[in-house]
């Protein structure tokens, strides 16, 4: 017997995103979610104004692979 725990669904992968919000220029970047994110936090600078952007939005997408 295997020891391992199937999941719910095999075939499906979360993938976790986060939202970046400049609070200037209102420029909003997409990145994969990085251990310690929350919105609200203090991000990356803006490409655009520089400015510090703020993390306005975390969710997971369901990814299920094509083959
Ligand atoms: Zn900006």
């Amino acid at each position: 017997m295997m020891s391992s725990v199937p999941g719910p669904d095999k075939k499906t992968k979360l993938l976790v995103y986060t939202i970046e919000e400049c609070p200037v220029c209102g420029q909003k970047t997409k990145r994969a979610f990085a251990v310690g994110d929350y919105v609200t936090k203090d991000s990356s600078k803006c490409p655009k104004c520089s400015n510090v952007t703020r993390v306005s939005l975390v969710y997971a997408e369901g990814v299920k692979p094509s083959s």
